[in-house]
């Protein structure tokens, strides 16, 4: 049998460009200048273990583009990164960062390390070296990093006090993801749930407006998958704002189903549980909700699926099952690229990651701002600017998949490519 060939992440994010720019008829020359990263660094460096030993670790950041603004991005901490992962991250928030129109590039970062075999010592002095390591190419206007998986308000804490002690001063422009205490922003947690849930309601009238979708809200079903920051604040909010019914919720350990529809009350409720026991739903079904598991979740016949836990969960052997018109990605790349050919070609109306789970970079361009002018936003301030943004970079994506006639993921790509040619086009190539 042959060997199977590694797929590079970075390669098959490119696929997805090049078939945008091939519709848009982008130019040879400017479709280089935007898939090459701009930057890569490669740090290695030493971290005194608790022991007293002394282990040398490498990291990464990538800034893939830069020409609307500062680069953005997360830091993940996991023992899988590679260069490659990175750069493929890092050329997704190019386009994250564009189809909702803020002002920036976009830059990932990460640490090929297992956190969980760290103290939270090992895990502070690893955190405030990496960001040392990698201040040189960061800057307040330049790069501004943020959580990612492994990593999270805590970590940004440290990395913002490690930038302001070797400037001198409290830079709280040079992080996002902080704790509201220091910074952070009222609404940022919440807030890709909430992009997420605003995007689903823009789709059911949409698909409402087109005759595909002949159902009151009352009628409409729901099934979330995954029930971190982003399920459990998109179920919540969509059970707090909305008539519809979410009949099934599910983490790693399985899934809860309610025909009736789950309450706000319940989520809260469930929230707090799974928040201090890490997991799950079926060790707290005292209520008597019916138990199923994440297949049998995803293959529901609901309306709406929200695949929200992690990538690669809807393939081509699940696809053909799939019930749902319309799926709105929480996670990112939960659709492999075949799934994606066969849900299309079921006319299932999909809601692309880039675009549904944007609310989480929109929120942490709100926060920087914040940090920037020292002047803190309220909470209604915070919601209504993200639902501007999102409705907004929602109608500009389906203007340009009714122009081309293509599906919504090509139409995102288009309208976050075109946005970051034309600003490279009139700020021509230097010098
Ligand atoms: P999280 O770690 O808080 O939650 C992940 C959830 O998925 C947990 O409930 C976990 O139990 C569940 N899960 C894990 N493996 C599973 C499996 N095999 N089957 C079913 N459920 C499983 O993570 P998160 O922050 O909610 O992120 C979820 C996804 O959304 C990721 O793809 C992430 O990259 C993406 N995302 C997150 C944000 C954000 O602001 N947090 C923003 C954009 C995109």
């Amino acid at each position: 049998m042959q060997e199977e060939k590694k797929v590079s992440m970075f390669d098959n994010a490119v696929k997805q460009f090049d078939r945008a720019a091939s519709i848009m008829e982008l130019d040879a020359n400017l479709r280089e200048v935007l898939i090459k990263p701009k930057r890569e660094l490669i740090v290695n460096f030493p971290v005194r273990m608790d022991d007293g030993s002394i282990k040398v670790f490498t990291g990464y950041r990538v800034q893939h583009n830069m020409t609307l603004g500062p680069a953005k991005g997360g830091i993940r901490y996991h023992q899988n990164v590679t260069l490659d992962e990175v750069k493929a991250l890092a050329f997704w928030m190019t386009w994250k960062s564009a189809v909702v129109n803020i002002p920036y590039g976009g830059a990932k970062g990460g640490v090929t390390v297992d956190p969980t075999q760290l103290s939270i010592s090992e895990l502070e002095r690893l955190s405030r070296r990496f960001f040392y390591e990698i201040q040189i190419i960061l800057g307040e206007e330049v790069d501004i990093p943020a959580p990612d998986v492994n990593t999270d308000g805590q970590v940004m804490a440290w990395y913002m006090d490690t930038y302001s002690m070797s400037k001198g001063h409290t830079s709280l422009g040079i992080v996002t993801g902080k704790p509201v205490e220091i910074g952070g922003s009222v609404g940022r947690t919440e807030a890709t749930g909430r992009g997420i849930n605003i995007c689903l309601q823009e789709a059911v009238k949409y698909l409402r407006n087109k005759g595909r979708l002949n159902k009151k809200d009352e009628e409409i079903t729901v099934a979330i998958q995954g029930f971190g920051n982003v399920g459990s604040n998109l179920a919540l909010t969509l059970t707090e704002e909305t008539k519809m019914r979410l009949i099934a919720i599910s983490d790693i350990s399985g899934g809860l189903y309610n025909e009736h529809g789950f309450t706000s009350t319940q989520i809260r409720r469930l929230m707090e549980r799974t928040k201090s026991r890490k997991k799950l739903l079926l060790e707290v079904n005292e209520e008597g909700f019916k138990e199923i598991s994440n297949e049998e979740l995803l293959t529901l016949d609901v309306d709406i699926l929200s695949p929200c836990a992690m990538e690669n969960v809807i393939t081509h052997e699940n696809s053909k099952d799939i019930r749902a018109k319309l799926i709105v990605e929480g996670a990112n790349g939960p659709l492999t690229p075949e799934a994606d050919e066969i849900l299309l070609s079921k006319n299932v109306f999909i809601v692309p990651d880039f675009l549904a789970n944007s609310g989480g970079v929109t929120v942490s361009y709100f926060e920087w701002l914040q940090g920037m002018q020292w002047n803190f936003w309220e909470l209604d301030d915070v919601r209504s600017a993200l639902q501007k943004k999102m409705i907004n970079a929602f109608y500009d994506v389906v203007k340009t998949m009714e122009k081309y006639e293509i599906d919504m993921r090509t139409a995102a790509y288009i309208k976050a490519i075109d946005r970051v040619a034309t600003a490279t086009r009139l700020r021509g190539i230097y010098p």
